[in-house]
């Protein structure tokens, strides 16, 4: 497990952002999904410290979806419009990517009709 310390100057950033994380993680990167913490498992949300489970889990989502969401930061980051922003992470197949994850991720929970 890494444990260098990232101090940059982001850190305040990061700190606002930890709100968002937490919204993002359980809404659209379903991370509790893969979380070590079952507590965040069964709760179907990161019940933990955000940012602990985001770069926990963050690394083991798919390849498409890690990608969707850092880009889709970088756009912001740039002040790209969101629609803009979307529409090219449709164009670049990303939002495939992450629908496809969310169906794998709500199939296997099937049995629980369970919608927030
Ligand atoms: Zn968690």
């Amino acid at each position: 497990m890494a444990t260098s310390p990232t101090s940059t100057p982001l850190q305040s950033a990061k700190r606002k952002l930890d709100v968002h994380k937490r919204h993002w993680c359980n809404l659209h990167l379903l991370m509790w999904h893969l979380c070590a913490n079952t507590a965040c498992r069964r709760a179907c949300c990161c019940r933990g410290n955000p940012t602990a489970c985001f770069d926990a889990n963050f690394r083991q989502l798919p390849e498409g979806v890690q990608d969707w969401f850092a880009l889709l930061a970088k756009f912001q980051g740039d002040d790209v419009p969101f629609d803009d922003a979307w529409a090219e992470l449709t164009r670049l197949g990303l939002v495939d990517d992450l629908c496809n994850w969310h169906d794998l991720v709500h199939g296997k929970r099937s049995a629980s009709g369970a919608v927030n």
